[in-house]
């Protein structure tokens, strides 16, 4: 193909040089029906899942590993077993893969819910992996050179595996795909520059043409000119002397240029992300998950599980920070022997107090070396709390060393903050939830759901958890995913938070971002994001404005970010 430019949508931010490497569509094999191969091919492709699910969750990708968990599980559901069976009957094992995963693709696709429309890829990841066993054809094309692979769509697991980095894969361009689909949450937290949805003209690329792909644009340059490729390599560099710059940071306090300390702590639920975040130089964990690890529990941990999962984390966290949050089952963190509960988060273990009691019985002698504090999800009433703290009592006594805070996750929770604020020692502010509970949108929308963070709406909520925090003299974090986006950090820094607790991915960030900010500067601009009329225009103000130059030095990584004592 001439040089071109390909038009598609951005799924996964960052600039990628490489040559285009494409993944050949499997052709329909002509072997004979044979129901046995299909099911075990089936079978297999679950186990790979199990396996993949693991990888994410080793290399501290809890969230992303839940997805591919919940795919497996899918792989394993009866009723695409019936189907598979069915087909065949009369099909090669491959192609009756293909198509029953294809039905129920399709049943999904046509689900008014977006998210779980968007399961759609999902399936068919699915059929094509069980029929690429089936066929006994090789998984990926191997990449020898940096290479961005081409593919008609790749669903979660498919991205997990890819083998990444320099001289392997360095970016992917899709046929079809979505900006809003799994393998794009999993492509942005990998770091893989990702951009999809370019039509028939991405088949017409032929392999080891050299390409340029801007997975923000979702844009992929075929065989660029001499000065289009050295810009690319250009923002490649700085990239990673950006990269370099703010982990040149580590070590120095998280404060503003007016002297605003932050606490910046991260967000984990496994040892690498514990292991990760302190690598960085967070001051501890301001957001320990501890339902991802029970989501196929039986039944409610007891508390010999509870400390099991627990001792190692909290053993890493000496002397450290350790936000420990209880059980926030419920919702899309449902495990099957709790089908169907209407209640969530703190609701939920309220009515079992017997098995919140062996939770919280787990945490303070798993976490007696940590700075540990508890944390209650969703809280909607300053009676929540009491009832916690007087089961503390029952189960451990008086002597309670460590503090109890509660998560504000919804308009009730806002509402009653004052009087949730005098019960408790610090506050969390939990965006994901309040994002969607208060604009009325589905917390699995794509990452984009961080920026709508910067809604007046929303933010008038963070006010109102500030001024309750502080007015009883105790401390506010926000800990959902805004806390890790650069215009946010911003708005709650204007805003008076105190603590930001982000992925392990994000430290380096966010202290780069504080350390290039005026507090003051920051709350006169906070102030009139209040008054703007959207999350867009609230974006705008911060990235037009004063605050906007700053954060465009400190994200440029040079003359901006300045080593200070
Ligand atoms: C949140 O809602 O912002 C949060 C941090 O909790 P989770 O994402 O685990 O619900
Ligand atoms: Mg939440």
């Amino acid at each position: 193909m001439a040089r071109t430019v390909l038009h598609g949508l951005g799924a996964s931010p960052g600039v990628a040089v490489g040559r285009a490497i494409v993944v050949r569509e499997v052709e329909a094999s002509g072997a004979p029906p044979d129901q046995a191969v299909a099911l075990a091919a089936l079978e297999q492709a679950a186990a790979e899942l199990g396996r993949a699910a693991a990888g994410l969750r080793n290399a501290g990708l809890a969230d992303e590993a839940e997805i591919l968990e919940a795919n497996r599980l899918m792989a394993e559901d009866p009723s695409l077993a019936a189907s598979v069976r069915e087909l065949a009957a009369r099909l090669a094992p491959a192609e009756a893969l293909r198509e029953a995963a294809e039905g129920f693709a399709g049943v999904l696709a046509a689900l008014p819910d977006p998210v779980l429309a968007g399961r759609a890829s999902d399936v068919r990841e699915l059929g094509r992996r069980a029929a690429r066993i089936a066929d006994g054809s090789a998984a990926q094309p191997l990449a020898e050179a940096d290479s961005i692979l081409l593919a008609r769509d790749l669903g979660p697991a498919e991205i997990a595996e890819l083998e990444l980095g320099e001289g392997r894969i360095v970016a992917v361009a899709l046929i079809e795909g979505s900006a809003t689909a799994h393998a794009a949450i999993v492509a942005r937290s990998l770091g893989l520059p990702m951009a999809v949805a370019f039509g028939t003209d991405l088949a017409a690329i032929a392999e080891g043409t050299v390409l340029v792909l801007d997975g923000e644009q979702g844009v992929v340059s075929v065989d660029p000119g001499h000065v289009e490729l050295e810009e690319a390599q250009e923002t490649l560099r700085q990239g990673s002397r950006r990269r370099r710059a703010l982990a040149g940071l580590r070590g120095l306090p998280t404060e503003t240029l007016d002297g605003r300390r932050i606490v910046l702590l991260c967000n984990a639920a496994s040892l690498p992300e514990i292991d990760a975040g302190l690598a960085a130089g967070a001051a501890g964990v301001g957001l320990l998950r501890t339902e991802l690890a029970f989501l196929e529990a039986p039944a409610w941990p007891t508390e010999q599980q509870h400390r099991a999962v627990l001792e190692p984390l909290l053993a890493a966290l000496r002397g450290r920070v350790a936000t420990v949050r209880t059980l926030d089952f419920g919702g899309d963190k449902t495990p099957p022997f709790l089908d169907r509960t209407p209640e969530r988060g703190l609701a939920l273990t309220l009515a079992e107090p017997d098995a919140l009691a062996a939770q919280l019985r787990a945490i303070s002698q798993a976490g007696a070396d940590a700075r540990l504090r508890i944390l209650l999800p969703l809280v909607e009433s300053g009676q929540q709390v009491r009832a916690v703290r007087s089961l503390l009592q029952d189960s451990l006594g008086e002597e309670q060393p460590f503090e109890l805070g509660a998560m504000i996750e919804t308009p009730e929770g806002v509402r009653r903050a004052t009087e949730i604020a005098l019960e408790a020692q610090f506050l969390s502010i939990g965006t994901n939830d309040l994002v969607s509970s208060t604009l009325g949108l589905h917390r699995d929308l794509p990452l984009a759901s961080a920026e709508t963070a910067a809604d007046p709406a929303v933010l008038a909520h963070v006010v109102s958890v500030v001024a309750a925090a502080h007015e009883s003299g105790i401390t506010v974090e926000v800990c959902g995913e805004a806390a890790g986006v650069p215009e946010l950090v911003v708005l709650f820094v204007g805003l008076g938070v105190d603590e930001l607790s982000v992925a392990p991915a994000r430290v380096d960030l966010v202290r780069g971002v504080v350390r290039a900010l005026s507090a003051e500067r920051s709350g006169a601009l906070a102030r009139d994001a209040l008054a703007a009329p959207s999350a867009a225009a609230a974006l705008e103000l911060v990235r037009s404005g004063e605050a906007g130059d700053e954060l465009r030095e400190a994200l440029e990584g040079l003359g901006g970010v300045r080593a200070r004592g």
